[in-house]
């Protein structure tokens, strides 16, 4: 066999996989249906590493995305920075509050935060103020919780700069992985080539294109948007990214400011339907995602937009990722699902990914993130022992 893996998907999921193998001397091959690396849900995240204060996960799972926000801070921005320029700021998060009670039922509410190294913490209006000038409107109050964010465009470029270099790594572009043949190992791409690799890692994320028959009748779709904007030069620069309601603001050392809402859509039935709902959304992106920012922030209504994006946070119906096999043993790993901490959890999904593929090991995935708990859907086709991708 020409490779050790063949992995489905080159998102920050399946790059950080990639990677991970390629460090433990496997050969593996990337195939990935767009024109490049790295293009899809992936460019759409903000770089905010929030492990701790994600209203989804808590216990084992917040501490596994802390596992990978120590990745960060000790292996991966080290060694990137060596390279290329790569802006990680461990200033914190501050999450505000209309009021004290609010506050306090949310912090009493903060599970899973035992690994964080402070908080989260409670501000009065006052000292958030000393923190952040920059911040107005109607709060009361914030928790400050110790997590980074880390400059999303060159941790991309970087790992993509990193992949491309690495010999044992092959990248096919504008290629779908049509089918998985679980029984020979193989995957069938759309170019009518079979590539057969001693283990196969789904990382196709829960989109458009992703795995037919599992778990797609299990999601619920979320948009999210961003802005890219240049506040008015009269604004104090913010440091930590904030969030309150809706909208959230994650600040860059450029001095431009992120600004992002997310959305939960009815539940589309056809991919025509979620086209739709797609471009209803995006009529109205602009201004609901100023508006939901201006309630902390009123310069961003002064500011100039810079670029506009958005994407898909599609969840499994419990919420969880979706790590490890269907079936102990047998079939794809599958690494999908990530919700809106996939870039924060990456690193240390490609480790797990590489410690399964070295020694079949799951010991490491909290079991509420297990696959296998969604084994008992049949996606084969009746009388085959071909999976749809
Ligand atoms: C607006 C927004 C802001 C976000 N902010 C953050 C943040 O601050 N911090 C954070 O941790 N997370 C954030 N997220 C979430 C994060 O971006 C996602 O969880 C993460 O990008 C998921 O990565 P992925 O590799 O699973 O998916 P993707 O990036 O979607 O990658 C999947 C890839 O698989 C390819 N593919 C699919 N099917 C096939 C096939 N059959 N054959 C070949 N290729 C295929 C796709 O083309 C795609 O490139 C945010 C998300 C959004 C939308």
């Amino acid at each position: 066999m020409a490779f050790d893996a063949v992995i489905a998907g080159g998102g920050i999921i399946g790059c950080c996989a990639a990677q991970a193998l390629c460090d433990i001397g496997c050969r593996v091959m990337i195939v990935e249906a767009r024109e490049n690396l790295l293009t899809a849900t992936s460019a759409a995240g903000f770089g905010s590493l929030t492990p701790f204060s994600d209203p989804f996960f808590d216990g084992d799972i917040a501490e596994f995305a802390n596992q990978s926000v120590r990745l960060y801070r000790n292996n991966i921005v080290p060694e990137f920075a060596r390279h290329s320029r790569l802006d990680f700021v461990d200033e914190g998060l501050l999450q505000l509050f209309a009021s004290m009670d609010d506050l306090e039922e949310s912090r009493s509410a903060a599970k899973g935060c035992a690994g964080a190294l402070r908080g989260p913490n409670p501000l009065s209006r006052m000292e958030v103020l000393a923190l952040e000038p920059a911040l107005r409107g109607d709060f009361a109050g914030a928790l400050l919780y110790d997590e980074p964010w880390i400059d999303l465009e060159q941790l991309l470029q970087s790992v993509k700069d990193r992949l491309a270099r690495n010999p044992k790594c092959t990248i096919k572009l504008k290629t779908r992985v049509d089918s998985v043949d679980t029984d020979a190992s193989a995957v069938c791409l759309d170019t009518g080539e079979r590539v057969a690799a001693g283990e196969i890692v789904l990382a196709t994320g829960l989109g458009e294109t992703a795995v037919l028959g599992f778990p797609r009748p299990e999601m619920e779709w979320i948009r999210g948007e961003g802005l890219r904007v240049r506040l008015p030069a009269d604004s104090p620069h913010l440091l930590r990214h904030v969030y309150h309601g809706k909208g959230f603001v994650t600040p860059r050392m450029d001095g431009t400011c992120l600004l992002g809402s997310t959305y939960v859509l009815e539940e589309p039935r056809s991919i025509g339907e979620t086209d739709r709902a797609k471009e209803s959304i995006r009529a109205t992106t602009e201004a609901d995602v100023t508006e939901a920012c201006a309630a902390f922030l009123p310069q961003v209504r002064r500011s100039e937009v810079l670029r506009r994006w958005s994407g898909w946070r599609p969840r499994s119906r419990d919420h969880f990722p979706i790590l490890g096999r269907l079936v102990e043993g047998e079939g794809p790993i599958l690494a999908l699902g990530f919700l809106g901490l996939g870039v924060t959890m990456a690193p240390r999904v490609g480790q797990v990914v590489a410690e399964m593929v070295a020694t079949g090991t799951t010991a490491a995935i909290p079991s509420r993130m297990l696959a296998a708990r969604f084994n008992q859907i049949d996606t084969r086709p009746p009388g085959s022992g071909v999976k749809p991708v």
